[in-house]
């Protein structure tokens, strides 16, 4: 057998001795919850990873499919007894095959050559976005992929990409309006799919913010948070990204702030995953201080008065659910935050579903190379919010506002899908103002 490097799971040494093969994970894993199979699950993961090191087995194609199989989603690491970081070893054996096999001939292009280089990549989801006529529309922006499509959806139904970028709507600074003292400015960090399909999620954060005496900086440099990138693996392209994020956010910005749990969490990580050289590390560890989901940003740092949280018109009477995204709830460890939001909201009902932490099954590009897995594990989630009897659901990843849209979509469920900060009306600063000048 050909002689391996594992330059990235040597980093990872006391994770990968972590697990005592107990089989808690069993109980817990939504892969093993629906395969039966060990190597869906963090002990048998574990073993194949330690037996690859081992150089008794070898990274091929099968090695691949197994390691890929795994949404990432920390369920096993919360329940596991030995605190055993299983999606770091998966994440550092999927890095250490690349750098052994690379990448494969789809994703070496897409990776390496579209997704770093912000205005290919947009102009071809523009593009793309030309011919979305093509797909019959359903409802609202959503459009449902036709069985002829199958192989590439399999009858998804997928959002529409925007016709107007988010990066070309908003400018670069961002400043209170006239009468509202700024108190802080800010780095506001979009992500991909705000940028390309939810726009108004990141004109409702800016609009809040500014109205809090928040200056929000939003610049043209930035680009993919990488977490596509390097958690399959490609790590180099990742440094890339990193390296690129971080000079697009000047020093003098106190907080770097995102409304995407998968990006929060994929920021937060870059010190862990891609800091390989003592200075590399010193600069990303300086960087992850100053990043903050905007969930933690409005309840722990800016702590603003519950009164402050007020509920736009269109939402008043409706009963809200809530679904914890898993980079916000295991990655991030943010639970309470969004439900001190929710619950302040007057106006509107707020229950949970039960089960709210089971992962969607979406796992970024997990649903699209499992989707029939992936479907599977959405089930338990479309019976969560079926049984809260919810009109709305809420969450705070675009990435799970797909697929939560999707699932209900295809339960026949009227329940819009929407992100925590498009419930939130920001105009009544300025009606307050108004009215003290009358
Ligand atoms: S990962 Fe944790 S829960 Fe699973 S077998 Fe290993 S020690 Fe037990
Ligand atoms: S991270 Fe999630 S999918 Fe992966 S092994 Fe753990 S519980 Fe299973």
């Amino acid at each position: 057998m050909k002689k391996r490097n594992f330059k990235e799971l040597e980093r990872f040494e006391k994770e990968l001795s972590q697990c005592m093969k107990c089989g808690f994970c069993t109980f817990f894993c939504p892969i093993y919850q629906e395969t039966r199979l060990e190597s869906g699950v963090a002990r048998g993961k574990t073993v194949l990873i330690r037996e690859l090191k081992k150089g008794a087995l070898d990274f091929t194609n099968e090695m691949a499919t197994k390691i890929n199989m795994c949404l990432l989603c920390r369920t096993c690491v919360v329940n596991c007894p030995a605190k055993a970081q299983t999606d770091e070893i998966v994440v550092a054996a999927r890095a250490d095959y690349v750098s052994n096999k690379g990448l494969p001939f789809l994703k070496n292009i897409l990776f390496k050559w579209i997704m770093p280089k912000r205005n290919l990549f947009g102009n071809i989801v523009k593009i793309a976005s030309k011919f979305q006529w093509l797909l019959p529309k359903t409802k609202g922006k959503i459009r449902h992929l036709p069985d002829f499509l199958s192989a590439l959806g399999k009858g998804r139904n997928i959002p529409s990409i925007s016709h107007n970028f988010l990066r070309n709507q908003v400018p670069e600074v961002n400043k209170p309006p006239e009468g509202i003292q700024t108190k802080m400015k800010i780095g506001y960090f979009i992500g991909c799919a705000t940028d390309f399909v939810y726009p108004e999620v990141g004109k409702a954060v800016i609009n809040f913010l500014t109205h809090h005496g928040i200056e929000v900086f939003v610049p043209k440099a930035q680009g993919c948070c990488g977490v596509p990138i390097y958690m399959s693996g490609d790590f180099d392209t990742g440094r890339d990204l990193a390296d690129k994020n971080i000079a697009a956010f000047p020093d003098d910005l106190e907080y770097i702030v995102t409304a995407c749990a998968t990006c929060s969490s994929g920021l937060k990580d870059y010190a862990k995953y891609l800091g390989d050289t003592e200075e590399r590390k010193k600069r990303y560890e300086a960087f992850v201080k100053k990043v903050k989901d905007i969930n933690e940003f409005l309840v722990d740092v800016l702590k603003l008065d519950l009164s402050e949280y007020k509920l736009k018109e269109e939402y008043k009477g409706k009963k809200l659910t809530w679904h914890d995204p898993c980079h916000l709830v295991r990655h991030q460890n943010i639970k309470e935050q969004p439900r001190t939001i929710l619950n302040a909201l007057d106006g509107a009902e707020f229950v949970e579903m039960p089960n709210a932490d089971r992962c969607c099954g979406m796992g970024g590009s997990f649903s699209i190379y499992y989707y029939d897995l992936s479907k599977k594990i959405a089930e338990h989630k479309a019976k969560g919010i079926e049984a809260s009897n919810a009109d709305i659901v809420v969450t705070s990843c675009p990435g799970c506002m797909i697929q939560l849209t999707d699932i209900t979509m295809q339960h026949e469920m009227d329940k819009p899908v929407v992100h925590i900060m498009e419930l939130l009306d920001w105009e009544k600063k300025e009606e307050k103002k108004e009215e003290k000048k009358e």
